[in-house]
């Protein structure tokens, strides 16, 4: 068997964790299976590379952003290496750059678009298990790129794509897939199994436990993941596909993103084309766009609001103020301290009243909704930042989320 493992920062913290990792590996190996491995940088290390250039400037150069941010994965990779080495285990660890991981030119939010697997066929040809760095790559002029924060789970189903793997693992620190944060709710229940599509949605809404990119390629190349902690040996999460005579639950999960902002633009002129202005100047600046609301208009004007990542809102402000006059809004508000929660599930759409029912739950806890968003298999809606936690468990419990025979 092919099998690729991917380990979280928490998992390779320190070095009685890497050891545990490497131990971990070398029984895979030992069972005569051929092991990748991919590994995320130890502990907060991406995020103290992040406070270095912080003391240094608060608009960092893309290109060089990704030059430091791709140091920390290459750190455990060796180290890793190091330890596999101690059991006397043939290994090698290896850049993105040297896999040869081709991405697109979006430093910092970088896409796959192809992985070379000769250097990676040569070394397992030749019985070595295999350490790739997560979260890099390179682009066409052999620069490094990163793939946004979280993207190691993205370098893994990759590479498990790519290698025609039979099992990808992605292991962290909790014991898989949960029904919320279990972190924010203790009585969030673990899934077995989770389609592809609601576990794309809820990755997309703000739970972390898996990159939203690495969701779509499993889905795109019909990889099975099996997420499980690295802290015991307990059966995780199955990440498939799920057919709908197996669906049960009308909710799946409830999800949250603090990392959501809101800008409001008043009496913008009610004719065709000033949607199209505003938002393709956004998008010229890679801003992703979220919610998109329009009022009724009055007067020939409209209010437009929409919301795009807390980080990016500086950006997302400097294009909205340059295209006033020409969109002749008379005035633009911003507001930074909101989050979003999300209930997401594939039986939604056949049960109407689901969304009544999430109001109805954050009506009576007095929290305000500012914006609400709809499809199929989510309903989002904008509240302040500070009611998130409130807001996760206020719903997690009007779905019953907590018991297995859920609405
Ligand atoms: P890693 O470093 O292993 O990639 P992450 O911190 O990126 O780990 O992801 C794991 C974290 O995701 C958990 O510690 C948990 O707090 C968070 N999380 C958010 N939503 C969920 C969920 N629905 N199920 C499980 N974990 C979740
Ligand atoms: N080290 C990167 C991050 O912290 C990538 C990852 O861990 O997946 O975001
Ligand atoms: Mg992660």
């Amino acid at each position: 068997m092919l099998v690729v493992q991917k380990y979280g920062g928490s998992s390779v913290a320190d070095a009685e964790r890497i050891r545990r990792v490497a131990r971990r590996v070398n029984d895979v190996r030992a069972e005569g299976h051929r092991v990748v491995v991919v590994v995320s940088a130890m502990g907060d290390t991406t995020d103290d590379l992040i406070n270095l250039v912080e003391g240094i400037t608060d608009s960092p150069p893309e290109r060089e952003m990704d030059v430091i941010l791709s140091t920390g994965e290459q750190v455990s990779i060796a180290l890793l290496a190091m330890a596999i080495k101690e059991l006397k285990a043939p290994v090698i660890s290896l850049t993105g750059a040297q896999v040869g991981i081709l991405t697109d030119n979006a430093h910092t939010k970088a896409r796959i678009l192809n992985v070379n697997t000769a250097r990676l066929q040569k070394e397992l040809d030749e019985g070595n298990i295999v350490i790739v760095a997560g979260f890099q790559g390179i682009n066409e002029r052999n620069d490094i790129t990163t793939l946004g924060r979280g993207g190691s789970d993205t370098t893994a189903v990759a590479l498990a794509a790519a290698l025609k793997a039979d099992l990808c693992e992605i292991y962290t620190d909790v014991d898989g897939v949960y029904t919320t944060d279990p972190r924010i709710v203790s009585e969030a229940r673990k899934l077995d199994v989770v389609s592809y599509d609601e576990m794309l949605e809820l990755a997309n809404l703000g739970a972390v436990v898996l990159h939203p990119r690495s969701v779509e390629l499993a889905m795109q190349y019909g990889m099975p993941l099996h997420v499980r902690s690295s802290f015991n040996l307990n059966l995780g999460t199955i990440v498939r596909e799920v057919d709908s005579m197996e669906r049960s639950l009308v909710v799946t999960g409830v999800a949250y993103d603090l990392n959501v902002a809101k800008i409001g633009l008043y009496d913008v002129f009610d004719k065709p084309g000033i949607a199209y202005k505003l938002f393709k100047s956004l998008a010229d600046e890679k801003i992703n766009v979220d919610m998109i609301i329009q009022s009724a208009t009055r007067d020939e004007r409209n209010d437009i609001s929409f919301t795009c990542s807390r980080s990016d809102l500086k950006k997302a402000l400097s294009v909205v103020q340059d295209l006033l006059p020409e969109i002749g809004a008379s005035g633009v508000t911003s507001k930074d301290s909101v989050a979003k929660v999300s209930i997401v599930g594939a039986g939604m759409v056949s049960n109407p009243g689901v969304a009544a029912m999430m109001f109805e739950a954050l009506a009576e806890e007095g929290i305000n909704l500012e914006m609400i968003s709809t499809s199929e298999i989510k309903t989002s809606c904008v509240i302040e930042a500070a009611e998130a936690e409130k807001a996760v468990h206020t719903l997690h419990n009007k779905f019953n989320l907590a018991n297995e025979k859920s609405l």
